[in-house]
């Protein structure tokens, strides 16, 4: 079983959804269930529109060592490629919309750079990186990637 990313791609449109899940290939096979049965819990966006299981596809993108780093890169990708394309309701792993964003100015060719190959492998290194293991200056806390951003540094309570 692999702990990571995975997209579930409409080859028709192009829309993506991206998840994270600590059995990649079970979860899959779990989306793929629910697309064919038209089960909610998928994807939002999905609901009441008639969907043929042959017009998706199912890729792993990313593989990781814990659910951790799956959700923080989940996270990352979002913040990276955060557009229209997507069918994520929610720019966070967690479901949370987070820091209020103008999602415009991150809609604005996200698309276009994640299928252009050179494009996306710039984006993924740096999605990577935003999750590599930094220090807090304030308090001395490490970790890696959002959850560090969002309390730590200049929002640290320590300084
Ligand atoms: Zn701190």
């Amino acid at each position: 079983m692999t702990i990571g990313l995975y997209a579930v791609i409409n080859k028709n449109t192009g829309k993506t959804y991206i998840g994270s899940s600590k059995h990649v290939e079970l979860r899959l096979i779990h989306q793929k269930s629910f697309l064919k049965t038209g089960h909610p819990c998928m994807i939002a966006a999905l609901k009441n529109t008639s969907i043929n299981i042959e017009d998706f596809d199912f890729k792993i993108i990313a593989e990781t060592k814990t659910i951790e780093e799956a959700r923080e890169l989940e996270t990352a990708f979002l913040e990276c490629f955060w557009g229209d394309w997507l069918y994520n309701k929610a720019i966070h792993a967690n479901g949370s919309k987070g820091v209020k964003r103008d999602h415009d100015t991150y809609s604005a060719g996200a698309k276009k750079q994640w299928n252009d190959p050179e494009q996306r492998a710039k984006k993924m290194a740096a999605m990577r990186g935003k999750r590599k293991i930094v220090e807090c200056p304030h308090c001395g806390k490490t970790g890696g990637g959002g959850n560090m951003r969002r309390y730590h540094f200049e929002k640290c309570k320590s300084k």
